[in-house]
Order: C-alpha cells, then sequence, then structure tokens
C-alpha cells in the first residue's frame, strides 16, 4: 500500500511493528545464573532435597480436609496469620512477613535493597538461590569461599565487607555443609557492617537449635528467614517467614505482591504452628538418624563433613555419579554435589524418619560395594 492509498486510520497497522529483535531484559538479567534443581523422577526414597520424608503433622492434614470448594475461590488473607506467626515467635506483627518459602524472602530482599553497583556477599558453597537473586540486581556478587574443612570462614569473611557492601547472606546450618555460624559471629557480622543488611537463614534451625530471632528488632540490620519446608513438612504448600525490624521490613512488604502465600498455606500454618509435638517429634527422629548416619558412615570407612542439619555431606570422590546412580537403582535418591564448589566428589544425603535412614544406610553400604567404592 502506498501512502497515497493508505486509509487514514488511527489503529496501527502490525506491519509497521515487525522488528527482527525482541526486548532486551536488563543487563543483569542476562548476565545472572539459573538454578534447575534436577526434581525429575522422585518417585522414590527422596533423600536428596532434604525434606521431611514423611508426612507434616496429623493435624494439618485434618485442617487440609476442612477446605471447602467456596474457600479457593478467595483471595488470600496474610495479615491475619501474619500476626498469629509474629506472636507465636514473640514478635510485633510488623516484624514479620510470610514468603512463598524461603526462596521467594531472598529475592524479595534483593530486589528491595540491591542496586545495580552495590556488593553482597556469600561463603561458598551455599544455597545458590542467594547467588541467583543477588546477581538478578547486581553483578558484584563476593563469594568467600570455605576451605577444605568446609568451616564458615568467619575471618576472611568480615574482611571482604566493604563500604560498598549492602547485603550479606549466611545460611547457619548452613546447605550443603551442615556448618553453622555462632550467634557471635552474626552478631558481629551485622555490626562490621551497618549499611549492610544481613540475612541469616535459618531453614535448618529445628535440626540444630540456635536461633537470632531474640536479635530481630534490637539489631536494626538484622533480617531472619524460616521455612516451613522442612521439619513442617510443608514444602508444597510454598510458605516461609522473613522476621526483621519493622523498618526494614516495610520495604520488604513493599516489593512483595499481596497474595504472595496462597490460602491454603496460610490455613494450615497456625495448625503447624501449634502441634509443638509434632515438629520435636519429627527433629528428634533426625537428631538420632543423624547420629545413626554418620556412625554408619565412618563404619563404612566414608569421611564426612559433621553437620547440624538434616543431611550429609560425604565424601565420596571420582566415583560420586557411579554411588548416585546405584542408589537409584535402590530406589532411594541422593544429592550429587560435585558441582558446588569445593565439593568435587561430595554426595550429599537426607536424613529423615528412622526407617529413612535405615534404609538409606542398606543401600548405600549395598551401592558401595557394587561400584567397588575404595577410599
Ligand atoms: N534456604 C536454605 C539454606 C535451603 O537449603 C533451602 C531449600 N533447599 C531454602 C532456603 C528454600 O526453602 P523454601 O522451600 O522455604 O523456599
Amino acid at each position: 500500500m502506498t501512502s497515497a492509498t493508505k486509509k487514514v486510520t488511527n489503529k496501527p497497522d502490525a506491519s509497521e511493528y515487525v522488528t527482527n529483535t525482541v526486548p532486551q531484559p536488563r543487563r543483569t538479567v542476562l548476565a545472572m545464573p539459573e538454578y534447575h534443581p534436577p526434581l525429575a523422577g522422585r518417585n522414590a526414597l527422596r533423600l536428596d532435597f532434604n525434606e521431611n520424608t514423611i508426612a507434616p503433622s496429623p493435624k494439618v492434614i485434618e485442617r487440609l480436609r476442612q477446605i471447602t470448594a467456596e474457600d479457593l475461590t478467595k483471595y488470600p488473607e496474610r495479615e491475619a496469620v501474619e500476626c498469629t506467626a509474629a506472636a507465636y515467635f514473640g514478635l510485633q506483627a510488623d516484624q514479620v512477613l510470610l514468603t512463598n518459602g524461603v526462596d521467594e524472602a531472598i529475592h524479595l530482599v534483593c530486589a528491595a535493597f540491591l542496586e545495580e553497583d552495590d556488593e553482597a556477599i556469600i561463603c561458598t558453597p551455599t544455597f545458590f538461590m542467594y547467588e541467583v537473586s543477588s546477581r538478578m540486581m547486581t553483578s558484584h556478587l563476593i563469594r568467600v569461599q570455605a576451605d577444605a574443612t568446609l568451616e564458615f570462614p568467619y575471618q576472611r569473611f568480615l574482611a571482604a565487607i566493604t563500604p560498598q557492601t549492602k547485603l550479606i547472606i549466611v545460611a547457619s546450618p548452613n546447605n550443603p555443609t551442615g556448618a553453622v555460624v555462632s550467634r557471635e559471629h552474626l552478631l558481629a557480622i551485622c555490626a562490621a557492617a551497618p549499611q549492610a543488611v544481613v540475612l541469616v537463614d535459618e531453614a535448618y534451625y529445628h535440626f540444630f537449635g540456635e536461633t537470632l530471632f531474640a536479635d530481630v528488632g534490637k539489631v536494626p540490620n538484622l533480617l531472619v528467614a524460616r521455612t516451613f519446608s522442612k521439619a513442617y513438612g510443608l514444602a508444597n504448600l510454598r510458605i516461609g517467614l522473613l522476621a526483621g525490624s519493622a523498618d526494614l521490613m516495610a520495604y520488604v512488604r513493599k516489593v512483595s505482591s499481596p497474595y504472595n502465600v496462597n490460602g491454603v498455606a496460610l490455613d494450615c500454618l497456625p495448625v503447624a504452628l501449634a502441634d509443638e509435638e509434632y515438629v520435636a517429634w519429627y527433629a528428634e527422629q533426625v537428631n538420632s538418624g543423624r547420629a545413626r548416619m554418620m556412625d554408619g558412615l565412618r563404619a563404612m570407612g566414608v569421611d564426612f563433613f559433621p553437620s547440624h542439619a538434616n543431611f550429609v555431606l560425604m565424601k565420596i570422590g571420582a566415583k560420586h555419579a557411579e554411588l548416585v546412580a546405584a542408589m537409584r537403582v535402590r530406589g532411594v535418591l541422593l544429592r550429587d554435589r560435585s558441582t558446588d564448589p569445593g565439593c568435587d566428589g561430595f554426595v550429599r544425603i537426607t536424613i529423615g524418619v528412622e526407617d529413612h535412614v535405615t534404609r538409606g544406610l542398606a543401600a548405600l553400604k549395598e551401592s558401595l560395594q557394587e561400584i567397588g567404592w575404595a577410599k
């Protein structure tokens, strides 16, 4: 159509908008890594993702059965459950945000606080989502590598703090190492970087027992995250909790969407929190199972890192992939951590309830023999 014959219309002609280019994301999005957890085909004993291996509290199941069809038609109301959770943990409602798992809490903290020029600091190896979410905002991620002990590299971590440091994330207990950081050291990190937000991830709190919840609100730059995916057995409902001073939490709340946590999870949370007996039982299963797993590994001659979480990281060596494959044949899933920094040849096993630990140990013994493993 020539311009002379073109009909005058307000509607744009689509052909004028066809180009060969697609819109580009921010530079940091192009550069950020992606996390693809190997979740396919998990119809086996799940000793690979550090979940609860059996079930949540039976009271949660009862509550789920009471959910009506009409309940599903409603937008979720987070606030009332946030108040319940805050009161349960001895916090104020404005110090708490419920999130779509701790994964979302990490994402929101990065979105709220990190500018492109800011530095974030993590230790490695650690939970990979810290890297994904922080690099979504800034390319200045400082990784402080643990030495061969895989203990938290406290002195070098402190030395990595600069005036540009805006976010520090520390998991205690850490994943995949199981190492912990003392409250004294965590508070010293907060004090050494008053311009930075310090996120302490207590996802594995129940298998360790030390927390910084009592410091929330008193230490102005401290945030603490808890998940309900592990001891509480609610990984599939996606619910986590972030706590911090009301000032910091107001910014995180601002970047969260109002319906980030679904109503089924919100209905179940108060029931899960109230059934303390169940969580204490599960934590005890894990703590005794972990001792049994470590004894069993010693007896088999497998070296491992002492763990304060619901998993143990084993040093297998060159046959790491063979072991994971042999275990899968026996219906037991493990997680190969060989590509984590400093973890070549290392394989992680989740600790579950008594029978699952027994099955895991028996399968390990057979598999190590079958692949002809030797230290
Ligand atoms: N933090 C750590 C240290 C983890 O290991 C995990 C899960 N593997 C998470 C957070 C994620 O928790 P959620 O299921 O609540 O997103």
